[in-house]
């Protein structure tokens, strides 16, 4: 099984945080989606005897295209691939461009979930991260979407920014709780260069959250979705029993994917490739049939260290016998890490895999890191 993601790369306006390829502005998009139809049938030998059960429009915010785009781009896909073990259709989509006719056109388009990039139910925190709506329209939003018939609704939420109260943290998660949604990715803010924030930050306008801040209001984050119903599957996301994300989770169990459109990436087993993230040179690139990505041959370290950053994000672990197999000196390092962490009491092992304690989970990115070979 394998999975397909499309990066739609265009925005109304640029989120003070976000450094995902997008560009804001550009009217007509005509031009992009016939690329993007043109680099689906270039790659249409790729998924070969693997049938696709998700597919995931990402980006920038696939919501600004029109229907008729989506119809384009959904045919160029069913020519190219086999869709018939489709499971998951997925759509990122901002609150502030649905309505309850979109929202009914996408259904019939076969979209089985959407995830809604909501990140906060506070108006004062909305406006400092330059985001379109407000929390009214945000949960207008979900409920449009729960009338239209969707009963997958993913929502995200951001915590660690800057000057954001526990008060007004637990006031967000409470409204994403109230929603019933099926699904919650709730990510720490990381401030990347290239940002807005991270002028700011540069600028000493904004300063990044304390340790004990973040760690306070990850512990409010679990103990509230878990009183709630909901599993912490991966360190931030969490879903209602049956409702894991089908298409981040192939991700994380290292599953192969098609990412199609500028910058999206992509993994075959045992190379990563990444389409160039710059929309006039892509669109020129596959005019020309040119070469428009890059691409990397992963060695067994790089495979080693993705297993365990992937797995030691997940409930699930990272299975022994995945690493047992690999080079010698490879097991050894682990071996050493394991043992140190083990006694360290950051994980634990359970039916052959390891995992991280529960109440080490805000290490995680720590943990990981110690285990790395570099
Ligand atoms: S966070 Fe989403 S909506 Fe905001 S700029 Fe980035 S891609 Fe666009």
């Amino acid at each position: 099984m394998a999975g397909i993601y499309i990066h739609i790369p265009f925005c109304m306006q640029k989120c003070g945080y976000c450094d995902f390829y997008s560009l804001v502005g550009l009217s007509d998009k005509s031009e992009f989606v016939k690329a993007l139809c043109a680099e689906i049938d270039l790659r249409k030998d790729e998924l070969i005897n693997q049938p696709v059960n998700t597919v995931y429009f990402g980006g920038g915010t696939p919501s600004v295209l029109k229907i008729a785009d989506f119809e384009c781009i959904i045919l160029a896909l069913e020519e190219a691939y086999d869709l018939s073990s489709l499971q998951e259709f997925t759509i990122e989509v901002n609150p502030d461009d649905m309505n309850l006719e979109f929202l009914n056109e996408l259904k019939h388009l076969g979209f089985n979930r959407l995830s809604m990039g909501i990140q906060s139910f506070n108006d004062r925190i909305l406006t400092f991260m330059n985001r379109r709506h407000n929390a009214k329209e945000a949960v207008k939003a979900v409920k449009m979407a729960q009338i239209a018939g969707f009963d997958n609704i993913s929502i995200d939420l951001i915590y660690g920014i800057p000057d954001m109260s526990l008060m007004e943290w637990k006031n967000s998660i409470d409204s994403a709780i109230a929603l019933q949604v099926q699904h919650i990715s709730a990510y720490h803010l990381t401030i990347e260069p290239g940002t807005v924030f991270y002028k700011k930050l540069k600028l000493n306008i904004i300063h990044e959250v304390e340790d004990k801040n973040s760690i306070a209001q990850y512990n409010i984050l679990i103990d509230k979705f878990n009183q709630a119903g909901f599993d912490d599957y991966e360190i931030s996301n969490f879903s209602l029993p049956g409702y894991q994300s089908k298409h981040n989770s192939s991700y994380w169990n290292s599953n192969s994917y098609v990412g199609l459109g500028p910058s999206a990436h992509s993994f075959n087993g045992y190379s990563r490739r990444w389409n160039i993230a710059d929309l006039n040179k892509y669109m020129h690139l596959i005019k020309n049939k040119e070469v428009f990505y890059e691409e990397e041959i992963l060695c067994e370290r790089d495979i080693y260290n993705e297993t365990i950053m992937l797995g030691l994000r997940t409930k699930n672990g990272v299975g022994l016998i995945d690493i047992e197999k690999m080079d010698k000196e490879i097991v050894r390092i682990f071996n050493q890490k394991m043992s140190n962490n083990l006694q360290l009491k950051n994980i634990y092992t359970q039916d052959g895999r390891i995992k991280v304690y529960k109440d080490k989970k805000i290490l995680t990115d720590q943990i990981i890191s110690d285990f790395f070979v570099i």
